[in-house]
């Protein structure tokens, strides 16, 4: 069946299966969002609708369609960031972890871009020889923004007069570091965050991990089925343990918040702060839901600090009132600006007094 291995994404597909019935699916197409949330999966699922025989969308079943799924298929084309003259293996291994796992496969490149040789001689081969088989040729350019300025140009000039029967996806989790004439020349589709109930369905039914675990792990993935399959290779609870001891240094303890700061982000690298900072959201969040469901006997379910019931609700007893919407706007926005590489020190400053402004401790207590 068509899209049965996307996670979510109705709204992506609806549009995309729209374009294909109407005939009118451009020869362009920007695929950009988040990392995780199956760019790359809808992109090769697109190549399928583009190569099967066998159906309208297509069947993933036919020859054509297993090709596309093992990448084995002539007309398929995956193109990503590499070193000038890279070594086969460095491709072979790219290539075997989308076959595995488009969800999860292996991005080796760091300050690597995409080599425009690769695209011109694709589309070259394209025009000379015309396909091997019927149905066109699709080329998937993967973190479409790591490009010299030049190269772009050169992109650009393929997007504006693709060769017929040519389609190219372009899949980025940056767009705002795209050219905005390419971006003027493809059809935009933005991904979202996958829901937090596809991401549990889908690692109960392919990692065949347990109800509960699998509903903790969605929760905590933020939409990016990728960052999911991360969290459960790795120990959940002593981050947890991590972020509880900074929650409680930087907010019930007397260190000097600068000196906290500085310790904090000197200890840490970017990655880990973020996963303090997502953690900690968490937490607010099952703090909020502990407050508002009180009276429910199976609140464990719903909570991901459920193993921290007792911390929780001390923690909620000690405060004022908390505006646990504003706090969690306030952790959010952190997040966004450490990820758009703002100095993470003046953010995690920023954010602890803001804190400190929100959260009141009760006199009493
Ligand atoms: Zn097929």
């Amino acid at each position: 069946m068509a899209f049965e291995e996307i996670i979510g994404q109705k709204r992506v597909l609806s549009i995309l299966t729209h374009g294909v019935e109407s005939g009118r699916l451009p020869h362009a197409l920007l695929f950009h969002g988040p990392e995780g949330v199956g760019k790359l999966a809808v992109a090769l699922a697109m190549a399928k609708v583009q190569f099967c025989q066998q159906d309208t969308l297509y069947c993933n079943n036919c020859r054509d369609c297993q090709r596309v799924t093992h990448l084995s298929h002539p007309d398929l084309k995956i193109i990503f960031p590499a070193k000038k003259n890279y070594e086969i293996e460095y491709a072979k291994n790219i290539i075997d972890s989308i076959a595995r796992d488009p969800y999860n496969y292996l991005k080796s490149w760091h300050n690597e871009r995409i080599l425009i040789g690769m695209i011109r001689e694709e589309i070259k081969r394209w025009v000379s020889m015309k396909s091997f088989e019927k149905g066109g040729r699709v080329i998937i350019l993967i973190d479409a923004h790591r490009f010299k300025e030049e190269a772009a140009n050169s992109l650009l000039k393929i997007i504006e007069e693709p060769p017929e029967g040519v389609r190219i996806f372009l899949l980025t989790s940056r767009p705002d570091l795209i050219l905005p004439t390419i971006i003027s020349r493809c059809q935009q589709i933005r991904f979202d965050p996958i829901p937090w109930q596809d991401v549990k369905k889908a690692l109960i039914e392919r990692e065949k991990i347990t109800e509960d675990k699998a509903g903790a792990v969605a929760r905590m993935s933020f939409g990016s089925y990728r960052r999911a399959l991360e969290l459960l290779g790795e120990d959940i609870s002593e981050k947890k343990d991590l972020m509880l001891d900074v929650l409680r240094k930087a907010l019930l303890s007397d260190l000097d918040i600068l000196t906290f700061t500085e310790d904090l982000v000197s200890g840490q690298d970017t990655l880990r702060i973020i996963e303090i900072l997502e953690l900690m959201s968490v937490w607010f969040r099952d703090a909020m839901i502990m407050e508002k469901l009180n009276f429910e006997t199976d609140i464990d379910e719903k909570l991901i600090f459920s193993d921290r019931k007792e911390t929780l609700e001390k923690f909620i007893n000690s405060f004022e009132p908390i505006n646990y919407e504003k706090i969690l706007n306030q952790i959010g926005t952190a997040i966004t600006m450490i990820n758009s590489n703002a100095a993470v020190n003046l953010v995690i400053l920023q954010l602890i007094y803001e804190l400190k402004g929100q959260l009141r401790r009760k006199t009493n207590v």
